[in-house]
């Protein structure tokens, strides 16, 4: 770790153990921000989130017992606008976990210029346990645990893994509920990523696959590869693996592998994406499906393939994984898939990263979308949405490679480079209080 990094840790009494996945956010986060000439107090305030809510909160199941649950909202910074990110419901989530999401959240608005800051939330819970009511009322609980917390104008959550646009209209519903007059009506907007006939966007439920699509348009040529004509394979087949592999098959791309908790397919004849969708939809995961072999772990990974797409959980990729890769690019699709000792075998190995914070912006890009046709009542059309989110998509991948350029560096340091100037800019112009 470099000097600076390292100062920084230790006099906020960090404990900076490598394997830490905040410390390894913040880690590459403040690399960027010496790299940029941030300030040493700047990188003091992004080193640490502005907020962190820890909620315990208790719920009735269906058999009449009460348990306990416990819920996250971290705010890691607001200066470009109220705080934005995902609500995750997963059985690993934790206190670093969220922080890490919430930096990356400040990131990837920043990337984006959308005028809005980073935060994530979570509660640790296994949704797939829990029945659709216990679902309702934990949620409904969670989000008035969070109280004034969150707001239009202030903290915005949206869906994230094992959450969606159901999840986010129980808690707009709740929201609006529980405030006073003026939000009654109008605070649908606390939440994006709504159902469409609640005020949620067209569009919103593919963004983040259909941004990473218009991505690949724009970066892979200049890779060597031909977007209409790569082969690849995904790792999670949820709303961003699936929403992916379904846009990339109209582009004529061909899927031939996919990994996902419940094990690993492969046919390198290709895998249609509709049918897995669905068999998916209805089984829960991959394994079983009929038009595709179950090979072993070892198989998934070692498959030869132009894009290999990381689109589940953080941490996944590894170094000895990243060794075993066949693939020409890894595209990330989940935030930060690959741990840093991965990346650097990746490098090593002359593997190039698009890295999360371009790939999968178009989520919070269509969320931003919404929240923007919620303040004006009105409601655009798809193609308009797509329109826009393609714009997005280009501005933000013409800064990362100017920044790469400029910085003589790999594109997730240019992309973190190119968020963290406009946050330093604006820091600079705004000033620190009082
Ligand atoms: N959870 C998504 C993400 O990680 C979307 C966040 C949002 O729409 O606010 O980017």
């Amino acid at each position: 770790m470099n000097q600076q990094v390292n100062r920084v840790f230790s006099e906020l009494e960090m404990d900076a153990k490598p394997d830490n996945i905040y410390i390894q956010t913040i880690g590459e986060v403040l690399r960027a921000a010496d790299l940029v000439g941030l300030p040493h107090r700047l990188q003091l305030i992004l080193a640490q989130p502005k907020n962190e809510i820890m909620v315990h909160f208790p719920v009735q199941m269906d058999n009449g017992e009460f348990q306990l649950f416990k819920g996250y909202r971290v705010q890691h910074n607001n200066v470009l606008g109220p705080y934005k990110g995902g609500i995750r419901y997963h059985q690993e989530v934790s206190l670093d976990h969220v922080k890490s999401l919430a930096a990356l959240m400040t990131i990837k608005c920043a990337l984006n210029r959308l005028p809005l800051g980073g935060g994530k939330g979570g509660v640790k819970v296994k949704p797939s346990a829990l029945s659709q009511m216990e679902l309702m009322r934990m949620t409904r609980r969670f989000t008035s645990a969070l109280g004034e917390n969150i707001g239009p104008d202030y903290d915005i959550p949206a869906p994230d893994v094992g959450t969606n646009a159901q999840t986010m209209a129980w808690m707009a519903d709740t929201y609006m509920n529980v405030s006073g007059p003026s939000l009654r009506q109008g605070g649908a907007s606390v939440v994006t990523g709504k159902p469409v006939e609640f005020g949620g966007s067209l569009g919103r439920d593919k963004a983040t696959g259909q941004g990473l699509v218009f991505i690949l348009d724009e970066l892979l040529g200049e890779l060597g590869l031909d977007v209409g004509k790569v082969t690849y394979s995904v790792v999670g087949f949820g709303n961003v693996g699936s929403w992916t592999a379904r846009l990339l098959a109209q582009r004529g791309a061909k899927l031939v592998a996919v990994l996902d908790h419940t094990g690993s397919i492969r046919n390198d004849r290709g895998i249609d994406a509709g049918e897995l969708a669905s068999y998916v939809e209805s089984k829960g995961g991959v394994a079983g499906f009929a038009h595709a072999e179950a090979v072993s772990t070892q198989d998934f990974y070692s498959a030869k393939v132009d894009l290999f797409i990381p689109a589940a959980l953080e941490q996944m990729i590894l170094p000895e994984i990243a060794a075993q890769l066949n693939c020409k690019v890894l595209v990330e699709g989940a935030n930060a898939p690959v741990t840093p000792a991965a990346d650097q075998v990746l490098a090593d190995r002359g593997i190039p990263v698009l890295p999360a914070v371009l790939c999968n912006s178009g989520g919070v890009t269509v969320s931003y979308f919404e929240w923007k046709q919620n303040r004006q009542a009105e409601t655009w059309p798809l193609a308009e949405v797509d329109t826009r989110l393609r714009q997005t998509m280009q501005s933000a991948a013409e800064r990362v490679k100017a920044s790469a350029k400029r910085f003589g560096c790999d594109l997730r340091t240019a992309a973190y480079c190119a968020a963290l100037e406009h946050v330093g800019t604006v820091y600079q112009l705004r000033g620190i209080f009082p």
